[in-house]
């Protein structure tokens, strides 16, 4: 349970972290709370040459709304401060997941930027940012882009970032009063890891059926995917209890000691039918 060694520096600003990441060529690794990376390096699952502490740089921290109406999360904006943050509390899917990610000391000291960058396939906000269409922006030293959270995950602990680029914040769309959300998930009791988390998004019933659905699903496959199927069964008119059934539609599930194939498939099929119904109940 101890790290092989390592150098430790503290970035004094972004542009000097960046700079960093850039010279090491991949032996470097940004550090923010410490929640992942530093249990990895115990099991030396991960040895980084240098850590880049990026933790105590302000201008990754908080949330504002941006001129065009989205959200802005810092990367290092912690689990407890979003929880905290009377904007982000328009969110009902926040609402419902955010108190119940690890424990106080994982919600006090995670960031989502951590959480994300890390890419834990059972991890709760991927699903929550894909559900949400979320963009994920990205800098290096040779410049910014925005990745649409629909294409960052790319396999269990794999992202579309760079080793040189880190994220720099989370922008999410502005709140619609015609829409609802909800998150729902079984947890691992131990580890408060999801076996099934589902985030879903609906809204504008204009009498006949929605027209708007969209699902993120983390702990069930490689890595949290839209459930593209149950999003077109839902707005083509399928009851939810039948939009539901195609959870798993195009994905292999993974199978461990705490839940099986079958068992996980049946159980993304139920936390899917109840996020949905969640989120429709919160448009009253
Ligand atoms: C006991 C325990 C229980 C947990 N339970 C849950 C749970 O129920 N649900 C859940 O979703 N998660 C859970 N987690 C995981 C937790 O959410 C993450 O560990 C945490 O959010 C990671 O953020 P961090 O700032 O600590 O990242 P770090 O550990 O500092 O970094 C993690 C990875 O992200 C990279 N990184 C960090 N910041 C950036 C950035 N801005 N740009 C690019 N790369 C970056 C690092 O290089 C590293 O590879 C749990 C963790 C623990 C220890």
């Amino acid at each position: 349970m101890i790290p092989a060694a390592f150098g430790y520096v503290r970035a004094r600003s972004l542009d000097d972290a960046l700079a960093r990441l850039e010279a090491s060529a991949g032996s470097a690794k940004a550090i923010a709370g410490g929640q992942s990376l530093l249990p990895l390096m115990k099991l030396r699952l991960a040895r980084p040459e240098t850590l880049v502490d990026i933790g105590r740089l302000a201008e990754l921290r908080g949330i504002r709304r941006l001129a065009d109406g989205r959200v802005a999360v810092g990367a290092l904006t912690t689990y407890d401060e979003m929880m905290a943050d009377e904007t982000l509390g328009h969110y009902g899917l926040l609402r419902d997941a955010l108190p119940n990610i690890g424990d106080v000391q994982v919600r006090n000291r995670g960031t989502i930027g951590g959480s994300i960058a890390h890419a834990d396939p059972a991890s709760d906000m991927p699903a929550i940012l894909l559900a949400l269409d979320a963009e994920i922006v990205a800098r290096s030293a040779r410049g910014e882009r925005e990745i649409a959270a629909t294409s960052f995950f790319a396999g269990a602990f794999a992202t579309a970032l760079e080793p040189d680029e880190l994220i720099t914040e989370i922008r999410l769309p502005g709140g619609r009063d015609d829409v609802g959300s909800a998150y729902r998930a079984i947890e691992q009791p131990a580890s408060g890891y999801s076996i099934a988390g589902v985030a879903a998004v609906i809204g504008a019933h204009d009498g006949n059926q929605w027209r708007f659905c969209s699902i993120g699903v983390t702990g069930v496959g490689e890595h949290p995917y839209r459930a593209s199927a149950v999003e077109s069964a839902v707005t083509s008119g399928a009851s939810i209890e039948d939009a539901a059934r195609h959870a798993c539609d195009g994905v292999t599930v993974a199978s461990d000691i705490h839940a099986d194939r079958e068992y996980r498939a049946h159980v993304a099929t139920v936390i899917v039918r109840r996020a949905l119904e969640a989120a429709i109940a919160r448009l009253g």
